[in-house]
């Protein structure tokens, strides 16, 4: 049985550490210190590491790991990242060395061009989706169009709904301020993080139902978004162009 544990680095990141008895995964480890700690403590073996995408804050610690536990080291096909042994695209599966977990991988381009995000299917579902989704949110536009992002998260929500979703920031609280503004009425609840709790896994039909990234078609969305862009909008990713724009300076 996989266990997946969030040890928390930086400002509000989260690492993920997949663990399957003795042995472990870690999945975006921008930083190596605190995954070896987490590891050490949970004494755990480390035989896989997996990269969503190029930014510093989720492979930071790729290297240092990968020299200490000489593990295998997957990432995306796309992406220039030192390091990486095995490069993934859509439609690619891999059986994590060490556990018995089996993940699919899916191509979601727009926060960085090639970002991946690794799927389990069948019972217990999760994805591991970096800076795509957040819980009641998604990631900034880096170097993809709107178009790319809202295809990626469209791909995302198709997932069934019981999927955990583990995301790779606690942005939640300032997030369901935003859904506040764009859907009002329709928030949920952030009572967990007010308590210093972690927010997430949420889920994937908790983020259909609330996330309002995930909702451009829905009609409340649509009239926010056009009376913040201050003219008509023309479909759903004029929509979440526009709602994105938005939470930019929200
Ligand atoms: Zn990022």
């Amino acid at each position: 049985m996989v266990q997946v544990y969030p040890v928390p680095a930086f400002k509000d990141n989260y690492l993920w550490v997949a663990a399957d008895g003795p042995r472990a995964a870690v999945v975006d480890p921008g930083d190596s210190e605190p995954i070896e700690r987490f590891l050490a403590q949970e004494r755990l073996e480390l035989t896989a590491i997996l990269a969503t995408h190029h930014h510093g804050d989720h492979v930071g610690g790729l290297k240092a790991l990968a020299a200490h536990w000489k593990c295998p080291v997957f990432g995306p096909a796309n992406e220039a990242i030192e390091g990486i042994g095995t490069r993934l695209g859509e439609g690619d599966r891999i059986r994590v060395p060490g556990l018995d977990l089996a993940l699919g991988v899916l191509d979601v381009p727009g926060h960085t061009s090639g970002h991946i995000a690794y799927v389990h299917s069948g019972d217990d579902p999760l994805v591991f989706c970096g800076d795509t989704l957040f819980a009641c949110g998604c990631g900034r536009l880096f170097e993809g169009s709107p178009a790319q992002m809202s295809d990626s998260l469209a791909k995302l929500a198709r997932l069934p709904d019981a999927t955990r979703v583990y995301c790779a920031h606690e942005y939640t609280l300032a997030n369901i301020r935003f859904a506040e503004a764009v859907e009002p009425g329709n928030a949920r609840d952030s009572a967990k993080r007010a308590r210093g709790e972690p927010t997430v896994p949420s889920s994937i039909g908790e983020e259909r139902a609330t996330n309002p990234f995930l909702r451009c078609s829905e009609p409340e969305v649509i009239a926010s978004a056009e009376r913040h862009a201050g003219r008509r909008l023309d479909g759903p990713v004029e929509v979440f162009a526009e709602i994105r724009a938005w939470k930019n300076t929200f």
